[in-house]
């Protein structure tokens, strides 16, 4: 039999333990999904101190030791604490210095020398455990060193075989600061401190940019997005760094976890349903969201989702622009993110003054997400730019509709409606009114052709969202990289 492959995932959050957006779903997907194919998973993540304590109860201490960082080689404490779950092992770092704060991310300052820390002590730990991987995977720009790492400080140790690749979750997001801080808690040599790797100008460097320099593989989360980064409007200042790599480069569009999202077994949900229930079954979802949201309770007003971190990113300023001419005595609009105050205002303003129309749910909450997909009839997701995004696949899983704008994974994984084919409602240019026009055609179609609207929730109901073909994508890559 052949050996199996092993994949050492490195990256800052993963669901259960830590999510703040879609980087932990795929965390926890992607991995379960490899299992499945044979290969050895280990995710490494830092223990940071908001991972609920029934996991950290659970967890195995598995050895410590002391690790230089910085220039002036100071020491850091490094625990390991483990777990296992559904064949795969994670293996968490432990340092209270770094990760005793209320949540992942706070601020780039501390963040620097946090991930700074987090990528070397990745290839230490894993050393530590004598387990040397085939692949080493890491995960945007917080894990962005590990690739620089292994080729200098850990060339010649166990570690140092691997292979690497480097997704592309969020380009936005790219670890930069001064020039002298990141030479201080990197410790690495001056001379990556140049244009075509470390160095984004003349007072800053960039951990993103040296990733990408120094990974085997770059990988995006769809394959428009891997083609639109490569331009100025999409490229966050790393354009023509990524035209340079691009030989190196792919995308392969994320699925989801369709255990975790499975509307015929979710608890979470007043009714559970399949493509065949469906039709019958989203309308006790619908009454049941309407009763503990607030809203006029009535199965026949159209309901549009919005599940989303509110930022610049996802179009919120479209949405904003025409949310009154969204609104009519049949439709109802629920939100639910936290994020940008001004977005945040904008849906409470609207909220008191459509009352019984619309919900501006401003909160995370993972469960009552869950009953949002299942009880809208169609899902806003109108970005400005969309690396691949999981909420309108989450959508098509439940039997929801999408609104989208045609960009970065959006475009990859929803068909526009067309009478008897299609998943969902689009538009391309960045534009309010265009907007506003695919909303109109979906409550055309909704309140006009009923029979074309349940076919389109069944046929995105059996569409295939799950990892098993991107999964199968990405061992080709490791074995391409392996041979
Ligand atoms: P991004 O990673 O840019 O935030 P994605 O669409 O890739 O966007 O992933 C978003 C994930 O986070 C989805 O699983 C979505 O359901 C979840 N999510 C976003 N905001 C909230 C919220 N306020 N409450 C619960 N889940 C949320």
């Amino acid at each position: 039999m052949a050996k199996k492959r092993k994949i050492a995932f490195v990256g800052s959050e993963c669901y259960p333990f830590v999510k703040t957006g879609g980087l932990g779903d795929v965390m926890y997907a992607l991995p379960r999904a490899l299992v499945g194919e044979d290969c050895e998973v280990r995710v490494i993540l830092p223990l940071y101190a908001c991972i609920p304590q029934k996991y950290k109860e659970k967890m195995e201490f598995k050895g410590s030791f002391m690790m230089d960082l910085t220039l002036e080689g100071r020491t850091f404490f490094v625990g390991i604490m483990e777990l296992q779950m559904d064949g795969v092992i994670y293996d968490f770092v432990e340092n209270k210095e770094f990760f005793d704060w209320g949540n992942p991310y706070t601020g780039l300052w501390e963040d620097i020398p946090k991930y700074c820390y987090f990528s070397k002590a990745s290839l230490a730990i894993l050393n530590y455990l004598e387990w040397a991987p085939d692949i080493i995977h890491c995960h945007d720009w917080q894990a962005a060193l590990v690739p620089l790492y292994k080729r200098t400080k850990f060339w010649d140790t166990p570690v140092g075989a691997a292979k690497t690749v480097l997704t592309i979750h969020n380009l936005r997001f790219q670890g930069i600061c001064s020039i002298p801080h990141m030479k201080y808690w990197t410790g690495l040599r001056d001379d990556l401190f140049n244009y075509s790797v470390l160095k984004w100008n003349e007072q800053e460097a960039n951990m993103f940019k040296g990733g990408i320099a120094f990974a085997d593989r770059i990988t995006t989360v769809s394959e428009t997005y891997a083609q639109e980064i490569q331009t100025y409007a999409y490229g966050e200042g790393l354009d023509s760094h990524l035209r340079y790599h691009s030989p190196r480069l792919s995308g392969i569009v994320n699925g989801i976890d369709v255990g975790q999202w499975d509307p015929a077994a979710d608890q979470l949900l007043a009714a559970q349903y399949d493509a065949e229930t469906a039709v019958a079954n989203k309308k006790i979802n619908k009454t049941a969201l309407q009763e503990r949201l607030g809203l006029d309770q009535d199965e026949n007003k159209m309901v549009l989702g919005l599940v989303s971190r509110l930022t610049d990113q996802k179009g919120l300023d479209l949405v904003d622009a025409i949310f009154p001419q969204i609104l009519d005595s049949n439709t109802q609009v629920v939100v639910l993110g936290t994020g940008d105050p001004r977005y945040e205002n904008a849906f409470r303003y609207y909220e008191g003054e459509y009352k019984g129309s619309v919900c501006a749910y401003i909160s995370y909450d993972e469960k009552l997400a869950h009953l949002i997909y299942a009880g809208s009839d169609a899902f806003l997701v109108p970005s400005l730019f969309e690396p691949c995004g999981l909420t309108q696949l989450i959508a098509m899983r439940y039997g929801t509709a999408p609104i989208v704008r045609e960009t970065g994974g959006l475009k990859d994984t929803v068909l526009p409606f067309s009478g008897d084919e299609g998943n969902g409602f689009t538009f391309d240019q960045y534009n309010a009114s265009l907007l506003l026009g695919a909303v109109n055609d979906a409550k055309n179609v909704y309140f006009t052709n009923r029979g074309a609207w349940d076919e389109m929730v069944k046929r995105n109901m059996r569409k295939d969202v799950s990892w098993v073909s991107s999964a199968d994508k990405y061992l080709a890559l490791y074995d391409e990289l392996m041979q």
